[in-house]
């Protein structure tokens, strides 16, 4: 094999293959799929092998300076897949190889062998379980990468599920993936899968060091571990005979890097699976409506878990139309005199509360306090974001902007205002309503040192805490058996996101927070706060009734032609100077219109949700059409047409397929 030269990428944003030369003594050393240091720009850069060659097509080369692993860390699947990524998320095959890479470690000691655990129970599944273990039986028979979507509420057995699947696939001499979102990885769910299977786990999150990391990657390479349980990442294990991918909470946004490359561990699964032939399980009690419609046009084998294994019954939720608080009721408290009511109950039989408010949006959302009619763009069916400079609605989508209304468009009522409840102010109004009750707070701001997280949730836990009032992330997989009572301040901001996927993510959010009350012996009660009663959102979540929400929604993403009957590719361009980033975008937009030949939507520009991040001034510009191909293409072409001296730079980057738009 011709050894004179290497082809290298690196972790940099270009998406460029560079030729070094290979010195006479490491041409034995060398090999695609291996580490290299390289000079790269005056710099000494970790370069990646993606292949050798007998001759550069430059001729002055400089040399490779070291080969820094002794074997390859990259096999032609994950060479495939990566290059695969780089090119659907128009990022460097070199950024996605630095994020599949395993940390670089000198050796080190074999991982101690954990104590040996009791091993459960085989359970025999129930009637349901052993229909969809059946089907999925079948799929894993043909080797021809069939997906499933496991539809079931949170304890029907979705993990039995994936535990005995994965007990096939392991007796058939092949490895399993099971991708879990990072705060469902619990030492819990681990021992869970460990005592299953021990021994042969290798756990991949955030909590382990380097050397940890390194250990495990080492113990699925060698053959020791052959189910790796683990975030996002751990879609790049280095197994070689693949059989299948477990992705539970699939509908999770998390499964979708923020940074570059922004790639979605979801659609990279499906891709791996391809590759490799394995079968891929997407578990979930909510679907995505991008799976979900697979599923419907038989490109996804839907199978459905109807019930609760334990016979417990869904949790009663009500509705609270605070519309008429004030107006019939008379009551200005953030809290309706429903809410109060059972609240007062509960903590007389000494049960627990979760007061639930969702992120506070990162912009302030205009609605009428008489009809709930919230102000929404004409065009993109997505709620305006009031700017209070210029008291101005906006459009994020479209640009389009109107001035703030005097009175209500749809009832004409004086009551229009912005909205916005944060955390704090509940738990302030909540100590002068119930000022003996104990209170806790979890959110951003008191959980950003990871103790306290634990600490927060012990105390709530060992019963320390009457009354837990956070955002989503005590919405997440935590099983309290003493919480009777589960309270939604307001679905509102859900409701009106300026997202096209308010609608989505709203009906998430209370079917999750619905799933925390009456875990224990006790029938829960779920109380919604709403000025939008009859939102199918939040109607089709108080009944637990999937298929009608989906339904509905399905119809606003067709007429509107929102994902899935389209892709979307979201452009930021940001900038400290506010005035030259909107010269910018606006010529950006000009030449994306002049050479769109295409059928591709282009929004904007327009000022970005979140306009302003640590002085840098945000735009945005979407692109909306139904081949991702055309629409890179597109990008690609007009962002080198435009050309901007370096002075007062505009940084632009490109999200495919966002799942939330900053
Ligand atoms: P999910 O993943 O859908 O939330 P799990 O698989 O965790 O559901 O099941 C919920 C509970 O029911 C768990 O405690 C599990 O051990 C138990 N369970 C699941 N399947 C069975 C079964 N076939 N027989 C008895 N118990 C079961
Ligand atoms: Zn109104
Ligand atoms: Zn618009």
């Amino acid at each position: 094999m011709a050894r004179e030269y290497a082809q290298i990428v690196v972790g940099l944003p270009i998406d460029r293959i560079f030729h070094y030369s290979i010195p006479e003594g490491m041409r034995e050393e060398i090999d695609v799929g291996k580490r290299v240091m390289v000079p790269f720009a005056g710099q000494r850069l970790t370069g990646y092998v993606v292949g050798l060659s007998s001759q550069a097509p430059i001729a002055r080369v400089k040399e490779i300076g070291a080969v820094l692993d002794p074997f390859p860390i990259f096999d032609s699947e994950i060479l495939q897949l990566t290059r695969w990524m780089a090119d659907y998320y128009a990022c460097a095959w070199g950024e996605v190889l630095r994020v599949a890479s395993p940390p670089r470690m000198k050796r080190v000691g074999r991982k101690r062998e954990e104590k040996s655990i009791e091993k459960p129970p085989l359970l025999i599944p129930t009637p349901e379980q052993a229909e969809a273990l059946k089907l999925i039986g079948k799929g894993l028979e043909k080797n021809n990468s069939t997906t499933f979507l496991l539809h079931g509420v949170t304890g029907s057995g979705k993990t039995e599920i994936y535990l005995q699947s994965i007990a096939r696939v392991l007796e058939k001499g092949k490895q399993a993936i099971v991708l879990l979102p990072e705060i469902s990885l619990t030492p819990q769910i681990l021992l869970r899968f460990g005592s299953r299977f021990w021994g042969r786990i290798a756990p991949w999150h955030s909590r382990l060091s380097r050397r940890e990391r390194f250990q495990e990657w080492m113990r699925m390479r060698e053959g020791e571990a052959d189910i790796v349980v683990g975030a996002r990442s751990a879609i790049f294990a280095p197994f070689k005979n693949l059989g299948l991918i477990v992705i539970d909470e699939e509908h999770e946004t998390s499964y979708k890097q923020t940074e570059s490359p922004k790639y979605h561990a979801r659609e990279v699964a499906l891709e791996r699976a391809r590759l490799s032939g394995a079968a891929v399980i997407l578990g979930t009690a909510t679907p995505s409506l991008e799976s979900y419609f697979q599923a419907r046009r038989g490109k996804y084998e839907l199978t459905e878990l109807t019930t609760r294994v334990d016979g417990k019954i869904m949790p009663e939720v009500e509705i609270v139309d605070m519309r008429k608080e004030l107006t019939v009721r008379g009551n200005r408290s953030i809290f309706s005199l429903r809410l109060q009511h059972s609240m007062r109950e509960c903590l007389e039989r000494k049960e627990q509360v979760i007061l639930f408010l969702n992120r506070r949006g990162f912009s302030t959302f205009v609605l009428c306090q008489k009809c709930g009619q919230a102000l929404r763009c004409k065009y993109c069916d997505v709620s305006f974001t009031y700017h209070s400079k210029t008291e101005r609605l906006h459009c994020h989508y479209c640009n389009y902007q109107e001035e703030k209304p005097q009175v209500c468009p749809k009832c004409q009522s004086g009551q229009v205002g912005y909205f916005g409840v944060g955390t704090q102010k509940v738990e302030s109004e909540l100590r002068r309503l119930l000022p003996e009750a104990r209170i806790g707070r979890m959110d951003s701001d008191t959980t950003t040192r990871k103790r306290s997280y634990s600490q927060i949730l012990g105390s709530f836990q060992r019963h320390g805490i009457d009354i837990l009032v956070g955002t989503q992330m005590i919405a997440k997989g935590l099983d309290f058996p003493r919480v009777t009572l589960v309270g939604v301040i307001s679905a509102d901001t859900a409701l009106n996101l300026a997202d096209f996927r308010a609608s989505e993510r709203t009906f998430q959010l209370l079917t999750q927070v619905a799933g925390r009350a009456g875990r224990g012996d006790v029938h829960g009660q779920v109380i919604i706060q709403t000025y939008n009663p009859e939102h199918y959102s939040i109607q089709t979540a108080r009944l637990h009734d999937y298929p009608n929400f989906y339904g509905q929604e399905i119809k606003f993403r067709r007429e509107l032609g929102y994902p899935p009957f389209s892709h979307l590719i979201n452009v930021t361009l940001q900038s400290r100077d506010g005035n030259r980033l909107r010269k910018v975008a606006g010529k950006l937009g000009r030449i994306l219109e002049a050479n769109n030949r295409e059928a591709i939507d282009i929004l904007g520009p327009a000022p970005a949700p979140l306009a302003r991040i640590k002085g840098k001034w945000r735009w945005q510009i979407i692109l909306k059409g139904s081949r991702t191909g055309e629409m890179r293409e597109l990008l690609k072409e007009s962002l080198s047409q435009l050309k901007e001296p370096a002075s007062g730079r505009v940084r632009i980057s490109l999200d495919v397929d966002p799942m939330g738009m900053l």
